[in-house]
């Protein structure tokens, strides 16, 4: 039987439209209408306050009517993480078009094709990224208009808007929920890309308005009030780190608008800054990924800082193992709780979510409300008894109505029952706790037998003379594949060897380093905190074919 979520549902966001409740949160803001909304953690004098956040977004809104910007088109967001990435999002969702956030690192090939694929007819850019954008869209024809702000006093090319003027009218927007219907499309994010292309994932108002609801209702009822009783947003400061064109990013950005903490935005992640501001604003909980744990963890830069304001720490987008969280939490005996959430840009961000009562730090979390899941046996289809290893399903309202244009991509993904197949190997303990074991397209087959990479990345992590570490298979003859370690050293007299026989001396057979050792300066990773294992498996290709 699948299993249904512990916490209780949500009402499902049909009605009314997201664009009318974020009008009404950003009205309520005004409230304080001077407080800070947000701050650049590199430039603390380049804020925004609530009022701003509103004047700018409701005339940006009336921008994109006046250039004929029609509901249901789209909006590529071509930025690093700055505040009018929000005002950006907003005004597009306040006309009735849909958001696709694109990272300002893409080259001019890449936006290219999430313009195209987008079929995007607005970008918003800025002027360091604007060359780029403009060569991108030489292609893209359905683009119209472009949107650039200016950080210099070098003028804009023509045809090209200035995004300062765009939002310095103080006309109101009424947003329009004539013929709304709640299947419209509201974001247009694409997946990370770890495994092949990145897709753009529909998700609608409803998908949407849903997750929001879900996420913000599982932290005001059951984290906060056991974790930081006495929560109060209003004198909060919480630090926007990761990436907004991706959804776990883009998610804190929306939780930060609903609850009206101020959000400390990095444009890019900088470690040694990101203790500064733990320090400077007393910052009580942090959002990150892995690849931050694992440096608060091992950076011996940290210790230079007071971090004790920190309570409670959420982990999520790719997994974290026990060693490190083991270290983590022993360098840092302020934090109260741990967790981890786990998710995927077709669920609509998170599927679970974790919970103080659930007393793991490894568990990828909780079903979260309105969810239903199971672990589906690879070979049988059917369901797994408890413990037993299958591929996590997940259903619900939040899941994405497709991908776009890639109907037969949809369909391997969703069944016809709606079940979101997510293509990673996890467990179910007695109490309900999931642990993602990893993905399927990554388990190394040894032997026929299955070995997941993250298992033994854990592992050297918990080696002092390791700062980080990935994992993949390589063909072997014997064997299948075999497991090979590429490793940044903490400590230049590691050998190959020692790690081999640190290896060797934790693990069964079968998980050996067979494939070797390999010392890098550093490992693939994706803004969204993923181990890149396919750039490196593309490498070991290139060596081969040599
Ligand atoms: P693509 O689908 O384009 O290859 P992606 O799957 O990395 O990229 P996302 O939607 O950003 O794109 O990430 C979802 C994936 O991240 C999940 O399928 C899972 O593999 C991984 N993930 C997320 N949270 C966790 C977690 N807590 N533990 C383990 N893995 C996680
Ligand atoms: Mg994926």
């Amino acid at each position: 039987m699948p299993v249904k979520s512990e916490f209780s549902d949500v009402s499902i966001s049909t009605s009314p439209y997201y664009a009318k409740v974020l009008a009404k949160i950003l009205e309520h803001h005004l409230e304080t209408p001077g407080r800070a909304a947000f701050i650049s953690a590199e430039n603390p004098n380049e804020s925004v306050t609530w009022l701003e956040l509103f004047d700018y977004s409701h005339s940006l809104a009336n921008f994109f009517k006046e250039h004929r910007f029609e509901r249901g088109e789209v909006c590529c967001l071509v930025l690093p993480n700055c505040w009018q990435y929000a005002v950006g999002f907003l005004g597009v969702t306040l006309a009735g078009g849909a958001a696709s956030g694109a990272s300002a690192m893409f080259t001019d090939y890449e936006l290219e094709r999430q313009f195209i694929d987008s079929q995007a007819t607005a970008i918003l850019t800025d002027e360091t990224h604007l060359e780029r954008v403009r060569t991108a869209v030489t292609r893209a024809s359905l683009v119209k208009t472009i949107l650039c702000i200016r950080h210099s006093s070098n003028p804009l090319p023509q045809g090209v808007y200035d995004f300062a003027q765009a939002v310095s009218s103080s006309a109101r927007f009424e947003p329009d929920n004539k013929n709304f219907s709640p299947d419209d499309l509201l974001l247009l994010p694409y997946s990370s890309g770890t495994t092949g292309s990145p897709k753009g994932v529909m998700l609608t108002h409803k998908n949407f308005g849903t997750m929001t609801d879900v996420v913000l209702n599982h932290f005001h009822k059951v984290m906060y009030p056991e974790v930081m009783p006495g929560y109060e947003p209003l004198k909060e400061s919480v630090l926007l780190l990761l990436p907004f064109y991706h959804i776990y990013g883009f998610g804190l950005l929306m939780k930060n608008i609903f609850e009206g903490t101020t959000g400390v935005i990095f444009s890019k992640f900088d470690p040694v800054l990101l203790c500064q501001k733990i320090q400077d604003y007393k910052v009580q909980q942090l959002f990150v990924v892995p690849p931050i744990v694992i440096f608060l963890a091992k950076h011996p830069a940290v210790s230079k800082f007071n971090l004790s304001s920190v309570k409670m720490m959420f982990s999520g987008a790719a997994p974290c193992g026990k060693d490190i969280i083991d270290e983590l939490l022993n360098k840092h005996k302020t934090i109260r709780f741990f967790g981890q959430g786990y998710g995927m840009t077709e669920c609509g961000m998170v599927s679970h979510l974790p919970a103080p009562k659930a007393k793991s730090t490894i568990s990828a979390g909780r079903l979260t409300s309105n969810f239903v899941q199971k672990i589906v046996d690879l070979k049988t289809g059917k369901e797994c008894k408890t413990g037993d290893r299958g591929e996590v399903w997940v259903a619900g309202p939040t899941i994405m109505k497709g991908y776009l244009n890639r109907p037969e991509a949809t369909a391997e993904t969703i069944d016809k029952d709606g079940w979101l197949h997510t293509g990673d190997i996890g467990y179910l303990d007695k109490d309900g706790n999931l642990f993602v074991v990893d993905r399927l397209k990554e388990l190394i087959k040894v032997k026929g037998l299955q070995v997941p990479p993250a298992e033994l990345e854990d592992l050297l992590l918990s080696h002092p003379k390791i700062r980080d570490a990935a994992v993949i298979g390589i063909p072997d003859s014997r064997s299948g594949e075999a497991p090979k370690a590429f490793v940044v050293r903490a400590d230049d007299h590691l050998s190959a060897d020692d790690v081999i026989n640190f290896v060797k001396s934790k693990v069964s057979s079968y998980k050996q380093l067979t494939g070797g050792v390999e010392f890098l300066s550093e490992i693939p990773k994706a803004p969204s905190g993923k181990i890149l294992r396919r750039l490196l498996r593309d490498q070991e290709n290139a060596k081969k074919s040599k």
